[in-house]
């Protein structure tokens, strides 16, 4: 073992006994893949015995080893007499074996991670491979925990909680996002902004739960319209945003009417009330007169004020003549 070939019987005992309990699998074959040493660790978790695997090919008695590529692995350490290994990460295991743990209860198997050593004989030549497989399924099922839980919070941190649209700031990134966007590639781009109708008076009449029905219902309206590339966040309380890639002006209107009609066709019911209510919009198609994202948004709503002063439930799209900043 040590390439020496000197250990006396002592010395060869005492490396079995640690061969034997320590707490990694050891395998040892050599160059026709023939199994040579195989512990307590393999046995325990495989149901083979030492005696039934030193008989055996290592593919034959483990069929469901991935073998082109396992065997690649081996053949390269062969050749090259350097170390190799397998990372969990890359694949969850070299031997499946069922997950025993109580504490790693959600694995249903082993995650490993190995360890491929050339062992040399005198004649420096690598006459055999010894694996050494570790158990790494409480770091791994700790680490996809770890990961689930990151994703989770990052979804949380980008969603309004109320309508499960994105957020403010969220949305605004991306706004900026497909502003820059623009300005390298000039693919037509357009915003849509909305704003429920005298929402003051459903929250005066029906009270402030029904009026968060509303704003709910609005929502999920919006995320039945618009397509799958299309960016929705909820801008205030009332207020909305849409931004619509690949669509110029004139088809962002269909859009917008589509969605304006089915608004205006939602019944809210909440306590024992039927609300009915409407939206205002404002287009603003995306073109190299826009200075920022900001301005972007301030023709959008430019276009919404003309929507709300031209009598409201319409949709405007900006033109030049519009004043920005003017507020709704
Ligand atoms: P306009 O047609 O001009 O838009 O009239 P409006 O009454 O909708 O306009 P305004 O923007 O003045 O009023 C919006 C109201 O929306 C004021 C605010 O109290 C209410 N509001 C904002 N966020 C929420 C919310 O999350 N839930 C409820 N129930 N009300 C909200
Ligand atoms: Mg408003
Ligand atoms: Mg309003």
């Amino acid at each position: 073992m040590n390439g020496t070939n000197t250990l006396d019987l002592g010395e060869w005992h005492w490396m079995m006994h640690i061969l034997q309990t320590i707490d990694v699998g050891l395998v040892v074959v050599d160059r026709e893949y023939n199994v040579r040493v195989w512990n307590s660790f393999m046995e325990n978790h495989s149901g083979i015995s030492p005696e039934e695997a030193s008989r055996s090919n290592l593919f034959e008695i483990f069929p469901d080893i991935q073998r082109e590529w396992f065997q690649h692995k081996i053949d390269s350490v062969f050749l090259l007499g350097n170390r190799s290994y397998t990372l969990w990460e890359e694949r969850p295991y070299v031997f499946k074996f069922k997950n025993y743990r109580p504490i790693t209860s959600m694995a249903d198997f082993m995650y490993q991670y190995t360890t491929l050593l050339p062992l040399k004989s005198t004649d420096d030549e690598t006459s055999h491979v010894a694996i050494v497989i570790y158990d790494v399924t409480d770091i791994a099922v700790n680490r996809l925990a770890l990961k689930d839980a990151n994703t989770a919070l990052e979804a949380l941190s980008i969603t309004d909680q109320m309508t499960q649209l994105f957020n403010r700031a969220h949305w605004e990134n991306q706004l900026t996002n497909e502003y820059m966007r623009y300005n390298r590639r000039h693919d037509p781009v357009s915003l849509v902004m909305f704003d429920i109708d005298h929402f003051k008076k459903v929250n005066d009449t029906y009270g402030h739960h029904p009026g968060d029905l509303v704003i709910k219902a609005v929502a999920k309206t919006v995320l039945e319209t618009k397509r799958e590339t299309d960016i929705a966040g909820r801008y205030g309380g009332e207020e909305f945003g849409v931004i619509l890639i690949g669509a110029d002006a004139a088809s962002t209107r269909f859009f917008a009417e589509r969605l304006r009609k089915r608004v205006e066709a939602l019944v809210v019911e909440a306590d024992g009330h039927k609300i009915n209510f409407t939206i205002s919009l404002g287009i603003a198609e995306m073109s190299k007169e826009m200075k920022s994202h900001t301005h972007w948004l301030q023709c959008a709503d430019a276009a919404l004020y003309s929507s709300k002063r031209g009598g409201r439930n319409l949709t405007s799209t900006y033109t030049m003549d519009m004043k920005l900043d003017e507020g709704h």
